[in-house]
């Protein structure tokens, strides 16, 4: 190590925490999220503007969602492959729509090897085009249908407003890419991955989602239809959380993926995509979070458990190594747990610390709990009621008792998100409710269908539609906006979206 550096960042970090704690989410949201990010130790800002450095307590965040949703796509027949970063720049424009869409984000690759290109490469922004390509070279017959692909990767998109997790020029997703010998069978597909994202969103992010179609005007570049999840965060505001897209025979058309029918006759495939990515990190924040810092869902939680042990002296000796043999029981149990023994730090520090990095449960454990065969319980946040305080557990079962309490914590959060959504969701009828609805929360609206009702409703309010719900009922009636017949056949989600 290079003597006479400044001191470590770990240091930095520190000093820089306990000068306060972050900006109330009611006062600024947006520069809560900010301090959030970085105080809780999940990223640093990247070199090249727009860029993320993932510490690795926000890379396991990502990872254990990445593990439960890699484990859902493989049990419904999909296989990972991995396909290359850089396309040529043709492929891009051989479907029209797609290019238009991308064009404004795309990153090219002039050179190489000091020398000019002939022909310039894209950084992928998506892989429609390079596996469709592949796919026509794999499809032949109907026996090689359906095929379902999966590739987890980073894309590139230049990004004007970047923000940590939401909007990066670099991030990290799946890409799900299957094609099909019918329009039926490529959208029963289509609407599992959706079902997919759903369930991930809800039952592990325990975030409060509405899976839905899109309005046209909002449609993936070059689908036919695009579905999506969207989620409400703790402003009000909507995070699109994952989309499923049905290309039709779009790309199919675009790359000649192609196959010979059971009659002998030659067909176009329907394709789907479908996206998660590590945006879904920044949802968690946004839906969860509160003026303390981070409130992780166990599921996601990198330490579910943290034991402080307390004590000084020959004390500490004793409360140390219960602490550590508390964790290792823990760990046995699958729960994951850390022990927090950084000497030089005070509990009241630790507490605030772990606080802030959203510790789902927090134990303490001092020289008269341990006596008694107890450590001291607290829950990082309780709903509907207000927190009880601290709790003492007998030590022997702890192991049982946190793994109960670590699921009520789960579904404590689920509940919250949804009575928080449902709460901020109204059934508007007339103008002046719609614009009362979308500035803290979303409106439940007819609408036209019309692009330009759509644009005039956006420059007013900025609030977009966000989906139609697949949930919704049927119901016709006039536009809330223009008063023309209403569309879709079905109201419409509108927000102010991320
Ligand atoms: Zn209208």
């Amino acid at each position: 190590m290079p003597s006479g550096r400044l001191p470590s960042l770990g240091s930095l970090r520190i000093m820089a925490r306990d000068e306060r704690s972050v900006t109330p989410q009611s006062e600024d949201f947006s520069a809560w999220y900010n301090e959030v990010v970085f105080r809780a130790d999940l990223v640093e800002r990247g070199p090249v503007r727009g860029s993320m450095v993932i510490k690795p307590y926000g890379y396991r965040i990502w990872e254990l969602l990445q593990a439960d949703l890699d484990g859902r796509i493989k049990a419904t027949g999909h296989q990972n492959a991995y396909f290359p970063l850089l396309i040529p720049q043709s492929y891009m424009e051989r479907e029209a729509e797609h290019v238009e869409g991308f064009a404004p984000e795309l990153f090219t690759v002039t050179h190489a090897g000091g020398k000019e290109l002939e022909e310039p490469l894209v950084i992928r922004p998506t892989s429609e085009t390079i596996i469709g390509e592949m796919m026509a070279k794999w499809v032949s017959s109907h026996r090689d249908l359906p095929l379902l692909l999966n590739q987890w990767s980073n894309v590139l998109r230049w990004e004007m407003r970047p923000r940590m997790f939401l909007r990066t020029s670099e991030f990290l997703w799946q890409e799900g890419h299957t094609a099909h010998a019918t329009e039926a069978d490529a959208l029963a597909e289509t609407m599992l991955a959706l079902s997919l994202y759903r369930d991930v969103s809800v039952e592990i992010a325990a975030m409060a989602t509405v899976p839905g179609e899109k309005t046209p005007g909002e449609r993936f570049a070059g689908a036919q239809r695009t579905f999506t999840i969207e989620a409400m965060m703790r402003d009000g505001r909507a995070l699109q959380s994952g989309t499923s897209h049905f290309m039709g025979t779009n790309f199919a058309g675009a790359f000649g993926i192609t196959y010979t029918s059971e009659n002998g006759t030659a067909d176009l495939c329907h394709t789907t995509s479908w996206g998660m990515s590590t945006r879904m990190v920044g949802g968690l924040i946004m839906t969860h979070g509160d003026d303390k810092g981070l409130v992780l869902p166990p599921r996601l939680a990198p330490y579910q458990v943290v034991i402080v042990p307390i004590g000084r002296s020959e004390q500490a000796e004793a409360t140390s190594s219960a602490a550590t043999e508390l964790a290792a029981a823990l760990q046995r149990a699958g729960i994951r747990s850390h022990v927090d023994d950084r000497p030089q730090l005070s509990p009241g520090f630790k507490f605030n610390d772990w606080e802030m990095r959203g510790v789902p449960i927090r134990l303490e454990l001092g020289p008269r709990d341990l006596a008694a065969g107890t450590a001291l319980m607290s829950r990082r946040l309780s709903y509907p009621q207000p927190d009880a305080g601290k709790v003492a557990i007998p030590l022997d079962s702890a192991p049982e008792l946190l793994a109960a309490e670590l699921a009520a914590f789960q579904a404590m959060l689920t509940q919250r998100a949804a009575d928080f959504r449902d709460e901020h969701t109204v059934v508007v009828n007339d103008w002046p409710d719609f614009v009362a609805a979308v500035a803290v929360g979303w409106a439940l609206a007819l609408q036209c269908g019309e692009q330009a009702c759509e644009d005039e409703i956006k420059a007013e309010t900025t609030a977009t539609a966000r989906c139609i719900p697949l949930a919704g009922e049927p119901e016709q009636g006039i536009c809330i906006r223009c008063g023309s017949p209403s569309a879709y056949g079905k109201r419409v989600i509108f927000g102010r979206a991320y």
